[in-house]
């Protein structure tokens, strides 16, 4: 008989960390199953996430000539939260922001400019000018942003970097709405138009600060292969242009992100080595170090290191259909509830002392608290029966999911805590976000603007 697997230890196995991290969050009143306990939060496995940042790293690491210049830049919108964005940054990440307000992010957790890539479809003209002062690479989206950056680099020197996104129009994945190279996504400059490969080449030969080219041909739902074939498309353009140029014009090749995520099990795949390898193949030439990278992986990076954690409130049956109402809905997992199928998670069942429940599955709905009949995370799912008090458990939402908070119902953004082990197996929290506090709910619905729409003293009513 073989030997069997000594379990791995707590340490290297996210499925004990998580185990012991369930735990930690009750004894230490994070969250609890008693009625006074709190009924809802967010964590973050840090030494997970610094995992795979350095999976990443070394990844392309191994297949790069040694100094060719990289920048991995975090794609913020998956996790914007600025202690997030501080250890990606020790971790020797930069930031890829596609908003004013995910640049500020980026600058308030120390993230250098030069560093920072700005993506955002939509650009205004003062946020083109305060990138292009500050030095960060930007990429214009199409044709008409190109024109504004031309008035700005004439307008005086820039230290940014600069570069056109092309879609390289490679085709979709599974999931239409994150599908960003089909023959008509409404993003970066479509290369297989008629007559848009020439105008392109062109442009750049007549603008020699145009430095770089970016894709971002993946996603949620898109083969390996497919992305690939996105970045081959654009390093075949960089040397069309360089040829054109007549030099090396282009010298860094932004390619994206994209890389897709497991939900189904606690397995990370696929991972980066695999992607390398689809790369190599589909583009060699962009391991030759003739050309610098600059990659903005998101989902990858931080999904499997979050978990949410509810108590059951209630349980009930309705028809036949056993329910368990948790605090966890539609604002922690919005695409989850509003798109089951394409976003399918986990769901765990734990004590109300935070213990893995044991038991024969019953199939029941895990419910949000959220006033529509859809709000569900689960239906019909096959777990040890639920009861009141008990914990629920939703994991591989560390990206896009209680860091993308929707705000129907006015339900609050919960707390969001990192956790790490001590050599002694000892687990510590630190918080990354604090509760929304109910008084800033009526705030930022305008509770100092109340009288706004009543007739003022000064005002009579129209028509009097
Ligand atoms: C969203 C996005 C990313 C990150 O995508 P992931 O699928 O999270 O890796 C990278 N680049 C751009 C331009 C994006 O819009």
């Amino acid at each position: 008989m073989a030997a069997q697997t000594p379990p791995a230890a707590p340490a290297h196995d996210p499925a004990a960390r998580r185990d012991l991290a369930v735990r930690a969050a009750v004894a230490q009143g994070l969250v609890g199953g008693a009625e006074d306990a709190e009924p809802l939060v967010c964590l973050l496995d840090v030494a997970g996430i610094r995992a795979s940042a350095a999976a990443l790293t070394a990844a392309f690491a191994a297949a790069l000539p040694a100094g060719t210049p990289v920048l991995h830049a975090f794609a913020v919108k998956a996790a914007p939260l600025a202690a997030v964005l501080r250890l990606l940054a020790d971790a020797g990440l930069g930031c890829e922001v596609a908003s004013p307000g995910e640049l500020a992010l980026a600058r308030a957790a120390g993230v250098a400019p030069e560093r920072t890539v700005l993506d955002s479809p939509v650009k205004t003209a003062a946020e083109l000018r305060e990138a292009l002062a500050l030095g960060i690479a930007v990429n214009a989206d199409n044709p008409q942003e190109l024109a504004r950056l031309d008035a700005l680099v004439a307008a005086g020197p820039t230290r940014s970097p600069l570069g056109m996104r092309i879609n390289p129009q490679t085709g979709a994945g599974t999931i239409g709405a994150l599908s960003t190279a089909t023959s008509t996504s409404k993003f970066g400059f479509a290369l297989r138009d008629p007559g848009a490969r020439e105008w392109l080449v062109r442009a750049y030969v007549e603008r020699p600060w145009l430095t770089r080219l970016h894709t971002h041909s993946g996603s949620q739902g898109v083969p390996l292969a497919l992305i690939a074939q996105g970045v081959r498309e654009l390093h075949a353009l960089a040397e069309e242009i360089n040829a054109a140029a007549g030099r090396r014009q282009v010298d860094t090749l932004d390619i994206g992100g994209g890389l897709p995520v497991n939900f189904a099990s606690d397995t990370e795949t696929p991972t980066y080595g695999e992607y390398v390898a689809a790369l190599r193949e589909a583009a060699p030439g962009l391991f030759g170090g003739g050309y610098g990278l600059v990659t903005e992986f998101g989902r990858s990076l931080l999904a499997k290191h979050g978990l949410v954690l509810s108590r059951v409130e209630y349980t009930k049956t309705s028809g036949a259909r056993p329910i368990a109402l948790t605090h966890a809905g539609v604002q922690l997992a919005t695409r989850t509830v509003y798109a089951p199928a394409a976003w399918p998670v986990r769901i765990l069942a734990y004590d109300a002392k935070g213990v893995p429940k044991t038991g024969a599955p019953v199939a029941q709905d895990i419910a949000g608290p959220a006033c529509f009949a859809g709000d569900l995370l689960a239906a019909g799912r096959e777990l040890p029966a639920l009861a009141p008090g008990d914990l629920i458990a939703v994991p591989d939402t560390g990206a896009y999911f209680f860091t993308a908070h929707y705000g129907y119902n006015s339900l609050p953004r919960p707390a969001v805590h990192g956790f790490t082990l001590t050599p002694t197996g000892e687990v510590r929290f630190a918080l990354a976000r604090e509760a929304q506090p109910l008084r800033a709910i009526p705030e930022e619905a305008g509770a100092s603007h109340r009288d706004a729409f009543l007739p003022g003293p000064d005002s009579s009513p129209a028509g009097v």
